[in-house]
Parts: C-alpha cells; structure tokens; sequence
C-alpha cells in the first residue's frame, strides 16, 4: 500500500491521513488481529477461481453484524470500495477487488445458529461451507439440497449471492429457492431483514428475491434464513453410454414426458469423455459419444420401479452400456468419470475458460451442434460437460493464451456462443453469475430499458458505488 496517493474510487485519491484514518477505523472496529495490509494476505484475497489478480488494500475479518455494518460506514464517509468474500471460489470474478479498498471476509461468522426440524428450517450466519449445513441437518432426518460442486469449500453467503446450483438442481431446484429470508447490511450501514421465517409471505416487495443472486453488489449478508427438506430414504444412479450425442439427448427429451423427476442428469460429450479417459484412466466403451449419469431418489420401493424404467428408455435409444449402482461404493465408482472432468481439462491447455450457459432442454442437441462449427470456425479446443437436466452445459474452451492472437479467437468464440445461446432461448449465465468476465456481454441478454432499471436499483441501494464495484454493469453506474 502506498503512503503517498492511494487508488482511485469514485473520482478522489486519498491521502497518507485518509489512509491512516480508515486503517486506524478499521483495527477500532474489529481489532487490530482482524485487519491486514501484509503482502501475504493481500495476495491470499487477491485471486477467485477465474485466477485473475485483483489486490485489495486492506482485508477484514468481522465476527457479527454490527461490525460489519460499522466497517460499511466507515468506507461510505471515506468512499472506500468493500468486497464481500465467503470462499474466493466464484468462476467470473464477483470476490476479486478491481477497484482497491477493502476485502470483507465472511469466513469468521461460520455458525449454525439454529436448526429447526420442527419448522424444517435453519439460521446461520454466512460464512458456514455449503456441505457443514447439510451434514447438520441429516443428524435431523433432512436435506439442504442445493450441492454446487464446491459444496465442500464454498460459503453459504456465497452460493446466495450467486444463487448457487448444483447436480440436484434439475428435481430440487438452486439457492434462491431455499432462501426464506435474509438479514444483510446496506452500504451505508444500515441493517435490513427480509423474508419471513414462514413458509409463506408476500408482504411488500420481494426484497429477498432481489438480493439473491445480487453477486454482492447491493448488500451484504449477515443471517440467512435456509429452507430443509426431508432426507429422501435412498439414492440410485445409472450410468448410460450412447453413441452420439442425439440419443442421449432423445433420452433426457424423453424423460420430459414420463412421470420420473431424476435428482440429477448429467451429460458429458465425446471430447470430455476422452479428456477423461486419458487423465483419469477410465475405461469407457471405444464407441461412446456421449454419457448420461442419472441419478434418481426417494422411497426405496419406489426408486427400484423407476431405476427399471430408465434401463428400458436408454436402451430403447440405442444405448451401448448401462450400468447400475446397488451399493454407495458402486455409486462412487459411477461418479468418478464425472468428477475427473474438471482436473483432466486442467491437464490439456494451460487456460480454460468455463462458460455456462443455459438452453431450453429440447435445444440441447442445436447448440452441441453449433459449439461443434465454433471449435472449427476458430480453431479451438471446446469441451462440453454438465447438467442436462435443467439445460445447463458447462462449455469449456481449453487453449493457451501465450500463442499470439489466442486472446482475439477466444474473444469472437465466446460471442458467437452468447449469440447462439440467446438465440436457442437460453441464458448466458445459469449459476455463475456475471461479476467481471461476463459484464462485457450482459447487453447482449438484457434489453436497454431492463439494463437502466437494474442500475437504478443498484443507485437506490449504493448510490456511491461502494459496495462491490466494477461487477455486473462492466462501467461506473453514475455514467
Ligand atoms: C471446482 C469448482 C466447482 C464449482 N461448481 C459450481 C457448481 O456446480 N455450481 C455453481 O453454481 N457454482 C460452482 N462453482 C462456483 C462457486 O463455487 C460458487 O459461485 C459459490 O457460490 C461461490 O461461493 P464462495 O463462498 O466461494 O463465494 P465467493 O467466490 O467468495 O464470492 C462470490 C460472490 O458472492 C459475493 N458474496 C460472498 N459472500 C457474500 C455475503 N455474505 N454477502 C453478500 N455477497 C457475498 C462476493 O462478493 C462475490 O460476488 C464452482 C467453483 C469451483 C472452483
């Protein structure tokens, strides 16, 4: 950190006594532990999962709601940007600081501070991991199904924020649909409550619905009211291998016209299985162009009648294998080709870009098609993998941005997939959000009069564009 002129914000630098002011602040707040400005720290909150640099000029650990409120502010008298941080595990760069101030890290109001079965719902503050809530609420006989798979790493406060998804989605649902209500501080300081600990409320505006998802650009969470579900009685899971593409997709079209929900429905292309086999050493079938992993739950009488069923559907679409899993241990042998994808990719280019995307289900088979014309128009690797069931396919574009003109192709690639998408009536971001990478393309989904409304609202509740700037919007809001 300089002594001299600090960063920039909104239009002002600041001087060696604004500095010494708001450190001085900060350590009155939290105590001098909970601050830092070390190099070490500052690197460690510099980075998310996009691997992009972004250094604060100052990390702080609250413990409770008043302090964070007090450090929010702290920062509004002196225009300071502030950060809210769960894990640093976002994939478009919502945690990084690209304007400087400071990194507000949740990671210290990690408790559960109810869990009630009888209202099948639980309190907690927001830095409690995703997988910790879960492994609570199954001692009680029930469920917090959303499962991005950071589950075991990522923050609970972090999957509001971007309303999280995961492989359950398709039956269960994402985040937003278990967030009954939210305790969150302004950036001004002041603390708000929305929602109800009711399984119903509509009173007034559904302020709750707003903030999730909001990527921490209008508030920051202090208490998250969580809805539970039952624990289904048991799990089973079948793996399909099919020849191409087009018939595994015939199968989850199919399954669309049946009775049968499966928990989970995950699809791996041609490239992704060989990405697979030759890193994790998976024997897979040599004709196999694509693989449906399909999970179902519930009652057990139930789940074998069904298991029966979903054999018959793969096989009456030309499935070459079928397989299904009768123990936990076979299950985990089932899952490993899904779970190996995502360190096998980092194994065959030194950069990945990982979009995405949504489209109606039925428009699954056009847009493999067209990543297809993509990867040849632009010369480049793409890997598609992901969660069939609710549209959503994780398209990978795996290359290595040191060789010249990568960065152009990658960028006309990345286009013409936003393009596409929006074209088939789908969606850019599913569950990753916007943050930084995607702000560039947001125009391309959201119409002008939608846009202007969204950064209204955002003015309304940080009209100094402290809280989280430079994400979503891709310009300062005041322009
Ligand atoms: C290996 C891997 C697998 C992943 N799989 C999935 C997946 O299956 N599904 C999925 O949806 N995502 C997935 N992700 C992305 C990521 O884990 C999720 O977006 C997760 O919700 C981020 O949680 P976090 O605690 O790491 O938040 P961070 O990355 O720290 O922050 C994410 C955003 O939330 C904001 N934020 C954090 N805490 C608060 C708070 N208390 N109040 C207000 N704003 C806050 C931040 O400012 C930022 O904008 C994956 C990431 C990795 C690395």
């Amino acid at each position: 950190m300089s002594d001299a002129v600090y960063r920039s914000t909104v239009g002002r630098d600041y001087t060696p006594d604004q500095i010494k002011a708001i450190s001085t602040g900060l350590r009155s707040i939290v105590g001098a532990e909970r601050v830092s400005c070390h190099e070490e720290d500052l690197l460690c909150h510099a980075y998310d999962a996009t691997m992009i640099e972004a250094r604060p000029d100052w990390v702080v650990w609250p413990d409770n709601a008043g302090q964070v409120a007090a450090i929010l502010k702290l920062a509004t008298r002196y225009h300071v940007p502030v950060v809210p941080r769960g894990a640093g595990s976002g994939l478009t760069g919502g945690s990084l600081p690209v304007r400087g101030g400071i990194v507000l890290s949740l990671s210290r109001m990690d408790r559960i501070i109810s869990l009630e079965p009888e209202n099948m719902l639980a309190e907690v503050e927001p830095g409690v991991i995703n997988a910790d809530l879960d492994r609570a609420a199954a001692r009680y006989g029930l469920f917090y199904p959303p499962d991005p798979a950071s589950f075991e790493f990522s923050t609970l406060g972090g999957n509001v924020a971007e309303s999280a998804g995961g492989l359950r989605a398709v039956k269960y649902g994402v985040t937003r649909d278990y967030v009954l209500g939210l305790e969150a501080v302004l950036p001004n300081g002041d603390l708000i409550r929305t929602g109800s600990r009711t399984a119903k409320c509509v009173v007034g505006y559904d302020l709750t619905r707003l903030l999730v998802g909001s990527e921490g650009t209008l508030a920051v969470f202090t208490k998250l009211i969580l809805r539970l579900v039952s624990r289904p009685e048991a799990v089973k899971t079948i793996l399909a291998i099919f020849p191409d593409v087009h018939a595994a997709a015939q199968v989850v079209s199919a399954l669309n016209s049946r009775t049968i929900l499966p928990t989970t429905l995950e699809f791996m292309d041609r490239s992704s299985i060989d990405c697979v086999k030759k890193f994790a050493h998976i024997t897979v079938d040599e004709k196999a162009g694509a693989l449906l992993l399909i999970e179902i739950d519930g009652p057990h009488e139930t789940i074998e009648r069904q298991a029966q069923n979903l054999i018959e559907l793969c096989r009456q679409h030309t499935s070459l294998e079928i397989i299904l899993s009768h123990s936990d241990e076979e299950r985990d042998a089932l899952w490993k080709a899904r779970r190996a994808i995502s360190p096998a990719l980092h194994q065959i280019a030194p950069d990945k870009f990982n979009e995405d995307v949504v489209v109606p289900r039925s428009k699954i088979p056009d847009l493999v098609s067209r990543l297809e014309a993509i990867s040849q128009t632009h010369n480049l690797t793409i890997v598609s993998f992901g969660h069939a069931g609710d549209g959503n396919i994780h398209v990978n574009i795996l290359t290595d941005l040191a060789q010249p003109g990568t960065r152009e192709r990658v960028d006309a690639a990345l286009h013409e997939l936003f393009r596409h998408t929006i074209e088939l009536g789908g969606t850019i971001s599913g569950e990753h959000g916007i943050g930084l990478t995607k702000a560039p393309f947001l125009s391309m989904e959201l119409d002008p009069v939608t846009l202007a409304i969204m950064k209204k609202i955002k003015r309304v509740f940080d009209p100094l564009d402290i809280l989280n700037p430079g994400k979503i919007f891709n310009d300062n809001h005041h322009d």
